[in-house]
């Protein structure tokens, strides 16, 4: 049965009803001055890995990188035909520290991102962010490719007015489109504020995404973020260097038992060539449903992963009117 809402992919709009399950944060392209030698470059890598991600039990996926960073929405558009992966593509800007000093997007006003961010969700995106408002990116069947969501950044503890900037043009973009809004924030920090600033320019708490959030682990903040309506992306497994995978398997058994399991939303954020399979490296996209998805069932049911894979992503990524 139809609810009447579509979530908007980057091979067309997909009816929300039959969507499934999600992994709510990757990067198929991407090459910032921050990961020097982990370009994700190859299209021919990239189709592979998305392979590997779909066969350990992927339907759907949110490629994350916004402009500026090395896109290629029709080589992202080749990749859904290619595999049969939904995937929703990003409009927006990343956190300042991607844009090196000198970088064009310094330059560009509120008023200018949110005419492009428009544009990237209502007519497509440009084939090369070099030139934002030239030709649009075309998918295979020579429809423009157009962006699902859009993305902002802050720093720890700090919203720079770059970045400011970026979240009031994000907000007015939402407005326009209905499409839900991430934002990355570093470990969690300036979450209320960020959720503060959004909602006082119209966006409602239960439109966004806090990405990473998983990278301070704490139950009780999880939960007041929750409350606020505000989904929580968790997509910090396989870095034992940082934090266990256990630390995270107890975060969200936490959060599940206080009631907030239908704001959560899982995702791997590789992100790096030397993490992808297919590039060479490990342990690839396939990490995610293949070793610590098991685990997670087994700590709190396949009723709880399930909502956390298809029914929380679909509602986020659905336009509202
Ligand atoms: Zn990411």
């Amino acid at each position: 049965m139809s609810t009447g809402g579509v979530i908007r992919t980057v091979l067309g709009d997909v009816d929300a009803a039959g969507w499934g399950p999600t992994d709510y944060h990757e990067h198929l392209f991407q090459v910032t001055p921050l990961l020097p030698g982990d370009e994700l470059d190859d299209e021919r890598a990239s189709t592979r890995e998305a392979e590997l991600l779909r066969d350990s039990g992927f339907a759907a996926m949110i490629d994350a990188t916004p402009s500026g960073l090395g896109r290629d929405p029709a080589g992202v558009a080749r990749i859904a035909e290619a595999t049969g992966v939904r995937i929703v593509a990003t409009a927006g800007r990343h956190r300042e520290a991607h844009y090196e000093p000198g970088h064009p997007a310094h330059a560009d006003d509120a008023a200018t991102l949110k005419r492009r961010f428009i544009a990237e969700i209502a007519y497509g995106q440009p084939r090369d962010d070099a030139d934002p408002d030239g030709p649009r990116a075309l998918s295979p069947d020579g429809s423009p490719v157009r962006a699902g969501i859009l993305k902002g950044g802050a720093d720890y503890w700090r919203i720079s007015a770059f970045e400011r900037v970026t979240l009031l043009a994000l907000a007015a973009a939402h407005r326009a489109t209905g499409a839900a809004v991430m934002v990355h924030l570093e470990f969690c920090t300036a979450a209320h504020e960020v959720l503060d600033l959004l909602a006082a320019e119209g966006v409602a708490s239960d439109r966004v995404v806090l990405a990473h959030a998983d990278r301070d682990p704490d139950p009780g903040l999880h939960v007041a973020l929750a409350q606020r309506g505000a989904y929580l992306g968790y997509d910090g497994f396989a870095r034992p260097r940082t934090r266990s995978d256990a630390e995270l398997l107890a975060l969200t058994a936490a959060v599940v038992a206080a009631g907030a399991g239908d704001r959560v939303l899982l995702g791997g954020d590789v992100a790096r060539r030397t993490r992808y399979i297919a590039y060479g490296g490990m342990p690839g996209l396939a990490y995610l449903g293949d070793r610590y998805l098991p685990r997670l069932r087994a700590e709190i049911g396949d009723a709880a992963v399930d909502t956390m894979l298809v029914a929380n992503p679909a509602r986020l990524l659905t336009l509202s009117r």
